[in-house]
């Protein structure tokens, strides 16, 4: 990417490449995402369940555009493995304040990678007796799951290639990029 504006991260660190999905386009495709919630759920009230830390920017926009009296619970989630890579392993750092039996739940993911996470999430959460429980994700990397994932909502699919900005990061750094860039190397 040129240097053309210094102030933006992304045009001078070396280890952003390009922009895999650009703000207005991730903006554009959430409020149709937003609409389609909105739909699908009318009279009714979701629980939006947001999966930190990566998710809570698009949970964010994502709720501002569902025209429902939705509600909002996060959890925290560490998967062992290394920093690119989740070995299935999931571990619960934070979990829900809500009571999910009867409430029609809406997984909010920032990424779909492997899906080993996403699998144990909805496993986990299953076992809670939701009312109904739909899976809501902004990005789902092609060709990476053994088993197609159950998804009720894909914001894109991408390839596979590892990405940060708009929620996502590496060791904590890039969540507030707007848009979805290509990250290169250089991880600890
Ligand atoms: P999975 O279990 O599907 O392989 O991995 C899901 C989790 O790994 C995501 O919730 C995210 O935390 C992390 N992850 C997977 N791919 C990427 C990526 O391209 N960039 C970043 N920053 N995190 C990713």
């Amino acid at each position: 990417m040129e240097p053309s504006d210094p102030d933006r991260e992304s045009s001078v660190d070396p280890h952003l490449g390009e922009v895999i999905v650009p703000e207005a386009v991730l903006q554009a495709r959430i409020a149709e995402l937003g609409k389609e919630i909105t739909a699908d759920y009318e009279g009714r009230s979701p629980l939006l369940v947001g999966v930190l830390k990566g998710a809570f920017m698009f949970m964010a926009d994502l709720a501002r555009r569902i025209d429902l009296p939705v509600e909002f619970d996060f959890m925290a989630v560490s998967s062992y493995g290394s920093a690119t890579k989740t070995s299935g392993v999931v571990r619960i750092v934070k979990d829900l304040d809500l009571d999910l039996s009867g409430r029609h739940v809406v997984l909010v993911e920032d990424i779909v990678d492997s899906g080993l996470t996403l699998n144990y999430l909805v496993k986990n959460l299953q076992a809670r007796h939701p009312a109904s429980l739909e899976v809501c994700a902004l990005l789902l990397k092609e060709g990476r799951q053994k088993v197609e994932p159950d998804l009720r909502y894909i914001g894109f699919r991408i390839p596979d290639q590892f990405v940060v900005g708009y929620g996502l990061d590496v060791a904590e750094r890039y969540r507030n990029l707007p848009d979805v860039v290509a990250y290169h190397g250089g991880i600890t």
